[in-house]
């Protein structure tokens, strides 16, 4: 017996998708939905919400020592941000190629196809999010969905 998926695949992996405030004040958000769609993903939870600091802190826990933390915070809590749970096969690292490179200022040239390089401006303000690792995807899944984390994620979860 082997679990399956409500689409019945048993390949399916899932990861945590993130369009930012610059994305949803720019009108990003069917565009992007459009496209997570078109490219095979299932969004199977989404959820809208205003992030305070100590939010943004812990979700963002692994810069806190880097330059820019201060200034990744105030964006981050600058406006509402849309959630998702992106289900697919090799969801993780398919829905990094499909955001491109953190720089979406440089995305525009090396990317052009890539989410960032549609609605991003630039090394900051590039307008969605995507989890880096399984690992990191189940940890951020379970911090704003509040499910129990599973076993590889426990002990870098962080509670709202
Ligand atoms: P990501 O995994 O591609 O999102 O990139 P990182 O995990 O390295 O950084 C997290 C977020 O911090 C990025 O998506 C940007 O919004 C922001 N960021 C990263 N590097 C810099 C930087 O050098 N300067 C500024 N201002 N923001 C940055
Ligand atoms: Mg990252």
């Amino acid at each position: 017996f082997r679990f399956c998926s409500s689409n019945g695949s048993d390949e399916e992996e899932r990861t945590l998708g993130i369009i930012k405030p610059d994305g949803i004040s720019g009108n990003y958000t069917e565009r992007i939905k459009q496209v997570i769609l078109e490219s095979g993903f299932e969004i199977s939870k989404e959820m809208v919400i205003q992030l305070d600091e100590e939010n943004a802190a812990n979700f963002y826990a692994e810069h806190s020592s880097k330059s820019f933390f201060t200034n990744l915070i105030r964006y981050m809590t600058s406006g509402p941000v849309l959630v998702m749970v992106l289900e697919k096969e090799d969801a993780v690292a398919r829905w990094r190629d499909l955001i491109g490179p953190t720089d979406a200022g440089k995305a525009k040239i090396t990317h052009p196809h890539s989410i960032r390089a549609m609605c991003g401006v630039d090394l900051e303000k590039n307008c969605v999010h995507g989890s880096d690792s399984h690992q990191s995807a189940e940890r951020e899944i379970a911090f704003f969905f509040k499910e129990a984390p599973s076993e590889d994620a426990v002990g870098k979860h962080d509670e709202l």
